[in-house]
């Protein structure tokens, strides 16, 4: 139902922001201050096949433009996007709740991926290869798909859907993007961007909606690729409804990354970094760290050193610039402070607690401090999922065996890293480890655009990581062309298959 004294947010279709006429809305919340300040509206199927339909009507004309014209519209995308980035970053405080420097941050790591999908002609060009037979040519274009859908999650609302549309857009592709319910502003701002950017209308599309929108862009045969980004059981569902109708699908999910320290580490740098990557823009990050496996011998001393540093921490509203933010709803508050319930049930000894945190002038916020639980038992689920806050679980192991054991044994596969001074057993941990992005004394290895990102097993539904040269393999479609030119075919009939003559 519509709240008439909160404002509305609406689509961006073909280029102009639409309320619709669905009845249904859902509450955007600012995070900090616990309260409702707006509204977003839930598209309906029909309003989901408008946009569809406005991406499918702007394919032609965008897809056969010169790619020196594209080129042209991404670079001053680039440019007034790097020029107004604090503008983002505020939007994205006052929905999320990070800080906004962190927000800073998360514009910046899109930018980066701007600056890549600029290079689009090089990084798509084909291959030439001649007289493979004789008088027989071959060369390779990669060619655009046409309207692909991109479902992002509440955690980075504009970097996640930096990571892919630009790629999509540059080398000709249309786009719906269906943020989420929960962060739905920074979608718009970044539509708004592309068209003063000189982007034609219809070929960035925003949707506002939840399971009813994605659903239809699963389901609509004009949509020709998803890119989805959530949590596990969903990118799975996404995954397997996206397949199961033919379409190209990328189903990144959720995450749960150690932290190895071998005793030999630097403990003060492992330490400084165990707290900036777990408690970072309050642990919801899909590469935070959630778990610190520290050698028996050096676990009591790191454990000191982190609550050192945790206790210098400054939880409040992200537009103060604290380090943690709020979490993003109550409801998940509440669920991330269960799994601290369940840790010490399970017989783990809470060392810090931010279960009982509190921010003065902000009473209704969703606020959890920084919390660290030492031994905690592998067969606890505080161990096992995925809690998406600021809770560092500290497991002690024997060595690097056990470690890398534990490691390999989640069912997530998403980011890891090493803290080690021995060259040895790090080059062996990067080997080994069955997860898609390892740091070696980096906490947080998130790729530069020009690497891809993307984890393994649960983390990532598919093969197709995001970014670097795949990103673009993702966003085009592969035709090798064979051509011979000849002046008669007289006496060349025959029925075997073609060789190389
Ligand atoms: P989520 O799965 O609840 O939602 C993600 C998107 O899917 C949103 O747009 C949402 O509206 C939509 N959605 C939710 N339920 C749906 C359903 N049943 N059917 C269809 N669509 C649905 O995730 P979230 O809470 O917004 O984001 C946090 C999760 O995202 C965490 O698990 C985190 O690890 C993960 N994440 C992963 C990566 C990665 O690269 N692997 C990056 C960022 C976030």
């Amino acid at each position: 139902m519509s709240d008439l004294n909160k404002p509305t947010l609406g689509h961006w279709i073909n280029g102009r922001r639409v309320v619709g006429e669905t009845a249904r809305r859902a509450a955007v919340f600012d995070p900090a201050l616990g309260k409702a300040t707006k509204e977003v509206v839930l598209a309906d199927a029909t309003e989901a096949a408008a946009a569809v339909e406005a991406a499918r009507l702007a394919y032609e004309g965008w897809s056969q433009l010169s790619a020196a014209r594209r080129q042209t519209v991404v670079f001053r995308f680039r440019e007034l996007l790097n020029s107004r980035k604090e503008e983002l970053a505020r939007i994205i405080t006052g929905e999320h709740g990070k800080a906004v420097s962190d927000a800073a941050a998360e514009v910046q790591r899109g930018l980066e991926v701007v600056d890549l999908a600029t290079a689009f002609p090089h990084l798509t060009s084909g291959r030439y290869a001649q007289n493979v037979s004789t008088g027989v040519d071959v060369h390779s274009v990669r060619q655009p798909l046409g309207v692909v859908a991109v479902i992002s999650p509440f955690n980075f609302p504009a970097m996640v859907p930096l990571w892919f549309a630009p790629i999509a857009i540059a080398v000709g592709n249309t786009v719906v993007l269906k943020p989420s319910e929960r962060v739905p502003s920074a979608a718009i701002w970044l539509a708004e961007l592309w068209k003063a950017a000189g982007l034609p209308d219809g070929v960035f599309n925003v949707l506002q909606g939840d399971r009813v929108a994605v659903e239809t862009l699963l389901n609509h045969p004009d949509v020709q690729a998803v890119s989805f980004v959530g949590s596990t059981p969903v990118a799975r569902s996404i995954y397997e409804s996206a397949a199961r109708v033919g379409k190209r699908v990328q189903a990144f999910g959720g995450a749960k990354n150690h932290m190895l320290v071998l005793a030999d580490a630097d403990l003060d740098a492992a330490a400084d970094q165990a707290v900036s990557g777990g408690f970072g823009s309050a642990g919801e990050r899909c590469m935070a760290i959630s778990v610190v496996l520290a050698e028996e011998s050096i676990a009591d001393e790191l454990n000191a050193r982190i609550q050192e540093r945790a206790a210098t921490l400054r939880v409040g509203d992200g537009r103060t610039d604290p380090d943690l933010g709020p979490l993003i709803t109550r409801q998940h508050r509440d669920r991330v402070a269960s799994y601290i319930d369940i840790a010490e049930r399970d017989g783990a000894t809470v060392l810090v607690d931010g279960r009982h945190c509190r921010v003065d002038g902000h009473e209704n916020g969703f606020w959890l401090g920084p919390t660290l639980l030492d031994r905690v038992p592998t067969a606890s689920k505080a161990y096992e999922d995925e809690i998406f806050g600021p809770v560092l679980a500290v497991v002690r192991v024997k060595d690097l065996d056990e470690g890398l054991r534990l490691i390999n044994s989640s069912q997530f596969g998403n980011g890891t890293a090493i803290f080690t001074n021995d060259g040895r057993a790090a080059r062996r941990f990067e080997r080994e480890v069955q997860v898609g992005m390892v740091g070696v004394n980096v906490p947080v290895p998130v790729p530069v655009a020009y690497f891809a990102f993307g984890g393994w097993k649960d983390s990532l539904l598919g093969d197709a990581p995001a970014y670097g040269p795949e990103g673009f393999a993702f966003f085009t479609r592969h035709k090798a062309v064979t051509s011979r030119w000849v002046t008669s075919t007289t006496g060349s009939l025959t029925m075997a298959f073609p060789g190389n003559d």
